[in-house]
């Protein structure tokens, strides 16, 4: 057993004792993978909500077991938020543990994509984008029961039901409780197979673009219309001009509709247009250009709506602080810890966005998140376990 009297007295453990800690965390590496099994065969896709609410029970019940005082943050339209406390051995600051448990896919997907442990993979619906990251969360937090006797600081988990669908029931309490809090970590799953951890994230946004022409008979009164899906199309070749790749700025239109039938003027148009930004400073001249659209038909009336709704996770000295304290705790077992800036969003953008030192990318390691083939690699669990357990004790 790791536990020794340095241990409990330093929040820095010696340098031999991570890799007796990495060995706790492979001895336990079975059970684990059990419970991560169990919160992925409860389905949760973020629009259903009694079907969330079900792991949301299932995990307030497993915190409390493990000793944090549960506080339910009741939600209307997508399923309650869950936040747990866990008090520490001394007054600091805690340490907010961020995790969310809807996935993306619908209700019933478990029979075409079932949970399943095949070559050191573990696949499933959101196995990875992150019942894994909560799984760990878990984990990290029974070890250092074993090892101190009870927590060596507080440490509050929360884990949010909507973070897939932008995160309207959650984003105010995680950044009421990210300012209670010394550091965030974040759950979600680690950035490619070498595990690296995130230390920026693009801003994200989407607007809907809607667009009223009027209609006529294609066939009898064609001068008489004001074809909405032209000038959609008009309108698509303009924003596509907004991507800025090389200063990290990509727009998308990604879903258009429009039009009833072939034989009628189009009378309506919408596009779904999906927005990264690299710097905060880059939202503004965005959205400026995205509502300052001008129609090329007159009789065309456009209408804009949306905005970002995530502002960059940027890599300023608190995130890089973490990430030097991950780094001194991975090398403990050799293990050179990279950090990727990846161009999805997180809650770490709201965390990191109200000036909250984050470290994102903690939780599993492993590919397809959102996809098919989603799956966790097995063997990357222990020293992941061990990397949370030293950044709740560090940061
Ligand atoms: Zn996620």
């Amino acid at each position: 057993m790791p536990t020794n009297k340095r241990a409990r007295t330093s929040t820095r453990p010696s340098e031999n004792l991570y890799p007796e800690r990495l060995k706790y965390f492979e001895a336990r590496q079975d059970a684990l993978v059990k419970t991560i099994r169990e919160f992925v065969e409860v389905e949760s896709p973020s629009d259903n909500k009694p079907a969330s609410d079900r792991i949301g029970a299932l995990l307030a019940a497993r915190f409390e077991a493990a000793g944090g005082r549960v506080a339910i943050h009741r939600a209307e339209e997508y399923a309650d938020n869950i936040q747990v406390d866990f008090p520490g051995h001394d007054g600091s600051k805690p340490v907010l543990l961020l995790g969310h448990f809807d996935t993306v896919y619908p209700l019933g997907t478990l029979a075409s994509m079932p949970c399943q442990l095949t070559d050191g993979r573990l696949h499933g619906p959101g196995v990875l984008d992150m019942k894994s990251g909560i799984a760990l969360m878990l984990s990290a937090i029974q070890a250092l029961k074993d090892w101190h006797k009870g927590l060596p600081r507080p440490v509050t988990v929360f884990l949010v039901s909507d973070e897939e669908v932008g995160s309207s029931s959650s984003r105010q309490i995680t950044e009421a409780l990210a300012r209670k809090s010394a550091a965030v970590l974040v759950l979600e799953p680690a950035a490619g197979t070498r595990g690296a951890v995130k230390t920026a994230r693009k801003g994200v946004g989407d607007y809907t673009l809607t667009i009223k022409g009027v209609a006529a008979h294609a066939g009898l009164d064609p001068g008489k219309g004001h074809s909405a899906i032209l000038e959609l199309a008009r309108q698509i070749a303009v924003i596509s001009k907004f991507n800025d790749l090389r200063h990290g700025i990509s727009v998308n239109p990604g879903v258009i509709r429009g039009g009833t039938r072939t034989n009628v003027v189009a009378a309506e148009a919408v596009a779904e247009i999906d927005v990264r930004i690299k710097s905060a400073k880059q939202a503004a001249g965005l959205d400026r250009k995205m509502r300052a659209l001008k129609s090329f038909d007159k009789r065309c009336k456009l209408s804009i709506e949306g905005g970002i709704n995530r502002l960059p996770m940027e890599r300023n000295a608190g995130v890089a602080a973490l990430y030097k304290k991950a780094q001194e705790i991975a090398r403990q077992i050799d293990w050179q810890l990279e950090e990727a800036a990846v161009g999805g969003g997180s809650d770490g953008n709201f965390t990191a966005g109200i000036g909250i030192p984050t470290l994102d990318g903690m939780g599993g390691v492993g590919e397809g998140a959102h996809a098919l083939h989603e799956h966790i690699i097995i063997s990357e669990l222990p020293r992941r376990a061990l990397l949370l357990a030293g950044m709740i004790e560090n940061a």
